[in-house]
């Protein structure tokens, strides 16, 4: 069993080839640095050239790496959403474009789904259920996963995400933001205190799973401000060293309480998921954020303290990648779950399902009366 996984929700274009028996053919990533550091984040119809300008090539490398042609492949999986909706049409159409050539099934791929089920490949003995913490540019998700396909929302965002605010802070602080806003903030924090500024810990009030980030941001830009740091015509390869170390302190104690907060909401939902499954043995920990090494090892420390396994991937399957996408197609397509090759006359650029806005499972709603 052979899966092409294809991914271009957001800003990476990925493509990837995974044997069924969870072994990675091929890997292949192209990232937008240059645009996210002039735009200053994802611009969607610039996203969309350069997805449309590098798909092909992108797919192409997958195959050529694994040494395997289309006709090799079971299926095409590809992420059908959430995420940019002109993004999601360019990796959808070049799926179709495959499926419709050589009569391939397509598997339409949760984004959020993949970064949880990715944990199973790197980790053979996760079995559902399990309790997941997915944490990138755009989500800070709690779940519960019962099943393939059946999760259970124990918390969200109520305004940003985590990754959101590592980015935003990286950049206000004059960061190198092309390899990404977050590594160069871990990075700098390494060289700070992280007790010199004091951050509020956000709703520490509210006695439920949900996140919040949009305050921390703020704290972190009036640091900066009072502080007279000119981080917009300064990048901080030019600071001075003092004005460096202020950086790195504001860096350092703005991780430490976002880390914070994590380990907060995390262990709540694991007292909430251990009353309603006390058979969950696992923690995972996933999305781009989870590459974090501060974040690993605090998050390490809230499963080690429950008698939870922590299962994070390595980095380069945290952020995005074609290799969740296979990876989750497969394990679809072997549960039966996958549409028909488009007919021979269906046009190509018929639009396939998307699902911009698609939640990951259902609210859970007792977990506040649980918690009181
Ligand atoms: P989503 O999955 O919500 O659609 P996305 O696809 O943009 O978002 P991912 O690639 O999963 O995101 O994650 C990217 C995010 O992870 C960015 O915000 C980035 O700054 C953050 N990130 C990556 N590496 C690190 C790190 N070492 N420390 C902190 N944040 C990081
Ligand atoms: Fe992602």
């Amino acid at each position: 069993l052979l899966m092409l996984g294809i991914e271009t929700s957001c800003d990476d274009t990925a493509a990837a080839v995974v044997r069924g028996d969870g072994v990675i053919l091929s890997q292949v990533v192209s990232s937008q640095e240059d645009l996210l550091v002039k735009w200053g984040g994802v611009a969607p119809k610039m996203a969309e050239e350069a997805h449309a300008l590098a798909i092909d090539q992108v797919v192409q490398r997958a195959l050529d790496d694994a040494n395997v042609s289309e006709s090799d492949l079971c299926a095409v999986a590809v992420t059908v959403g959430p995420g940019l909706s002109l993004c999601l049409r360019v990796g959808v159409h070049k799926a179709r474009k495959i499926a419709k050539t050589f009569r391939l099934p397509i598997v339409g791929v949760h984004h959020m789904e993949a970064h949880a089920l990715v944990s199973r490949l790197v980790n053979k003995d996760l079995d559902f259920p399990f309790l997941a913490l997915l944490i990138s540019g755009g989500h800070n998700l709690l779940v519960l996963a019962h099943e393939l396909g059946k999760y259970v929302q124990l918390g969200t965002t109520i305004d940003d995400a985590i990754g959101e605010a590592y980015d935003k802070s990286a950049r206000w602080l004059g960061l190198d933001m092309r390899k990404g806003g977050g590594p160069a903030l871990e990075q700098l924090a390494l060289e700070g205190d992280p007790n010199a500024v004091k951050f509020r810990v956000p709703m520490r009030q509210h006695k439920d799973c949900n996140f919040s980030y949009a305050g921390l941001k703020t704290q972190v830009r009036l640091a900066i401000e009072s502080r007279n740091i000119s981080t917009d015509d300064i990048p901080i390869s030019s600071a001075t060293e003092e004005d460096r170390q202020q950086r790195a302190n504001i860096a350092a104690s703005f991780q430490r309480v976002a880390v914070l907060h994590l380990e907060e909401r995390c262990q709540r939902a694991v007292e909430w998921a251990l009353k309603m499954k006390p058979s969950i043995k696992h923690f995972v920990v996933s999305g781009g954020v989870a590459s974090n090494q501060y974040v690993r090892t605090h998050l390490n420390h809230i499963a080690e303290k429950n008698g939870l396994q922590l299962v994070c991937p390595p980095p380069s399957l945290c952020t995005d990648n074609g290799v969740m996408i296979a990876w989750t197609g497969i394990e679809h397509f072997i549960a039966g779950r996958f549409v028909d090759p488009p007919a021979v006359d269906e046009p190509d650029d018929m639009q396939h399902d998307l699902r911009p806005r698609w939640p990951l499972g259902e609210e859970y709603s007792e977990g506040r009366s649980v918690a009181r």
